[in-house]
């Protein structure tokens, strides 16, 4: 048998030679296998587009009425190191694993054939593919795609940036949360870690006056464009560093009702655990500290390494810290579109809280 270069579908048998199943090899990452079938089946263009059309079927059912949604979530939908999200009629895929790399082409294929779309980008422009031993690239792989596009989110328009943003364009996993924060928002509102406002024009919709604090200035820029083209008055939108203006607003006796929190991710690894929990504890004490009786804190971590307990406990003594009393009144995680698998706790991510201060 020659020698597996990477990328390959392997049989895998037990130690005793019985057949366990049909796997994705990779030559370089610590995750060998990826799992594909139980069954002796040909891992082909037939099974692929079978798993494309069973993971479309799930987001069609969940959003009858939109076209913008994450269609395929990886493992969890049974495609490992395959991420597709659908803007419309653009699609910005990545390609992850050896694996999917190495039948990117088929697997566009199978795309358009199902979606018909006018473009698909490849945002393959990530780090994680160096632990395959891949180059990160973006290139636009069919069609055309523009730069810029926009969907609706609930009531408000909201940008994608597809060729150039973050993630593939835009932060799909938490679309249903920002459409929650809308029923919460009233007052004075602070939006922190903005982006494209996610949540800035949620809360805009119902709250007297937002303040949207995001450090990269090209990100600011967009955003104030997205605030125009939704005809809000009552947005600010502040390039600055989010731990800065949470200190000074604290220093300046400023109060808000309403306040989210959506940092980036603080520890890529195992070893980073610690300080992104301290970087945790600083926001969220800030937030508490600033926050009127009965004022509503959503707050988020995507830190895969920092879990629900680990988060929770941060939250109870950041609240003692503040000296504030505080209800969790929701928990919540990634939006419907990103399924965890029950094999595999590491599809699960994003812990998204709706917090209370009483007193
Ligand atoms: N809330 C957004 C997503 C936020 S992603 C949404 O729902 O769509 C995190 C954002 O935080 C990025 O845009 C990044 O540029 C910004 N950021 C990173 N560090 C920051 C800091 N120290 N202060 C303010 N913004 C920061």
């Amino acid at each position: 048998m020659p020698p597996l270069e990477g990328g390959e579908v392997v049989r895998v048998v037990d130690g005793r030679g019985w057949f366990m199943g049909k796997a994705f090899y990779s030559s370089r990452s610590k995750i060998a296998l990826r799992w594909m079938s139980f069954e002796d089946v040909e891992i082909g263009s037939e099974l692929l587009a079978g798993r494309i059309a069973q993971a479309d079927a799930l987001r069609r059912s969940l959003y009858p009425d939109e076209t913008t949604y994450r269609v395929v979530h990886g493992e969890a939908d049974l495609l490992p190191g395959l991420v597709v999200d659908r803007y419309g009629d653009v699609l910005s895929v990545q390609f992850l694993v050896q694996a999917t790399e190495a039948r990117k082409d088929l697997l566009a294929d199978l795309l358009v054939a199902h979606f018909k779309p006018r473009g698909v980008m490849d945002r393959s422009d990530v780090n994680v593919r160096t632990l395959e031993g891949l180059e990160p690239r973006r290139a636009v792989l069919r069609g055309d795609v523009p730069e810029r596009l926009e969907y609706a989110e609930g009531l408000v328009r909201v940008s994608a940036d597809v060729q150039t943003g973050q993630k593939t364009g835009a932060f799909l996993d938490q679309r249903e949360n920002h459409q929650l924060a809308a029923t919460y928002a009233r007052g004075e509102a602070l939006d922190c870690f903005s982006y494209l406002g996610g949540f800035a024009l949620q809360l805009a919709t119902r709250a007297t006056k937002v303040t949207a604090v995001e450090i990269s200035e090209p990100a600011s820029e967009a955003l104030r464009h997205i605030v125009q083209r939704n005809g809000f008055q009552n947005v600010e939108v502040v390039t600055a560093n989010a731990f800065d203006f949470l200190r000074d607003a604290v220093d300046e006796g400023r109060r808000f009702d309403t306040i989210v929190l959506d940092p980036p991710s603080f520890a890529k690894n195992k070893d980073a655990i610690e300080s992104a929990v301290r970087g945790y504890k600083e926001i969220n004490l800030r937030a508490l500290q600033l926050l009127t009786r009965g004022g509503i804190l959503m707050t988020a971590s995507c830190t895969y390494h920092v879990d629900e307990e680990r988060f929770e406990a941060m939250l109870a003594s950041a609240a003692a810290d503040a000296k504030r009393r505080v209800q969790i009144v929701e928990r919540r995680g990634a939006a419907r579109d990103h399924p965890v698998l029950t094999a595999l706790r590491e599809t699960r991510y994003l812990k998204f809280y709706v917090l209370r201060v009483v007193d």
